[in-house]
């Protein structure tokens, strides 16, 4: 079953420059992709790109100048601000990048019982807890006594505790070193295993691909290639864009070769065309203009004129 599905999401902000002028500006534009019951789709792109803000705006979380279109389905239905606000916490649940999203005044266990609105009980706490290592006397503990991994587990039982169906993970592996980043991610394959839809978002696509069932890439403000996560194999010949295949062949397992160029992290002012074509040795005339769109092609979805 589809849990959250997509459709040209596009977000933008409103800031006044010059006095009092007004300008709009796009962060994400056109974004497309779902996510089911028991998968792990990781969403991968460069900082900047604009992916903590398809979290927020999925959590319906957005700042007060930033405004979006598109749609957003959850389980079929549109995701309105009244749905937000109703499954925000309990079916939905959000894993933020940074742990100062913890009250450094309250106790841990505290904070954890009470996310989501509701008041869960310390056997509950406790069982969560010890399924992530955590000892029980963490539950007195304050933000600021917890190391980074310790705080990394706490917030992921925060999201957990109390059992959402959809899970956004915004960066959980950031600053971690690569084994406790791999144990995170495994944790997110635990929890879609058990039935949670899992959008986990990060620049680091090594320690997901072990984990995920596909990949979202990023590009420009927009999502140009969704792909199973074995499409990233071998010499990366099974994936459709040439951006997935440069992210590819940059890991240090393959030719550590970076991709062309300033990654475009935000659409361009002119939206026509494709936003990778100033790097594509395949880009024709044709790339320059119009709006190129998504396109399903073998098992993943691909936005490139050129793929087959
Ligand atoms: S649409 Fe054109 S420029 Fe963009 S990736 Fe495909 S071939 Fe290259």
């Amino acid at each position: 079953m589809t849990v959250l599905e997509i459709r040209n999401l596009s977000v933008f902000f409103s800031r006044y420059y010059n006095w009092f002028r007004k300008r709009t500006e796009a962060c994400l534009n056109g974004l497309e992709l779902s996510v089911g019951a028991g998968q792990l789709v990781a969403v991968i792109g460069s900082s900047g790109s604009g992916k903590s803000l398809l979290a927020h705006a999925v959590m319906g979380i957005l700042p007060r100048n930033a405004g979006w279109s598109g749609q957003m389905l959850y389980k079929g239905e549109l995701l309105t601000p009244q749905l937000q606000q109703r499954l925000r916490g309990r079916e939905l649940a959000l894993v933020p990048q940074s742990v100062s999203y913890l009250n450094p005044l309250m106790q841990v266990g505290k904070q954890v019982r009470m996310s989501g609105g509701g008041v869960r009980s310390r056997t509950e706490l406790r069982s969560m807890f010890r399924r992530y290592g955590l000892e029980s006397q963490v539950e007195r503990m304050y933000p600021f006594q917890l190391s980074g991994g310790m705080m990394r587990r706490v917030l992921v039982s925060t999201a957990t505790l109390g059992g959402a169906e959809l899970i956004i993970a915004d960066e959980p592996t950031s600053g971690l070193h690569a084994e406790l980043a791999q144990e995170t991610v495994m944790r997110f394959r635990e929890l879609a295993d058990e039935g949670s839809a899992v959008l986990l978002i990060t620049h680091d696509l090594e320690s997901v691909l072990p984990y995920a069932d596909a990949i979202a890439v990023l590009y420009g403000g927009t999502s140009i290639e969704v792909a199973p996560a074995h499409y990233f194999s071998g010499d990366g010949t099974m994936l459709r864009h040439p951006y997935s295949r440069a992210l590819w062949t940059a890991l240090p397992r393959n030719e550590f070769t970076p991709p062309k160029g300033k990654p475009l992290v935000r659409p361009a002012r002119s939206a026509a065309g494709c936003p990778y074509r100033e790097y594509c040795e395949s880009a024709s005339e044709a790339c320059r203009s119009g709006q190129i769109p998504v396109r399903r092609v073998n098992e993943g979805w691909v936005r490139c004129i050129d793929a087959t």
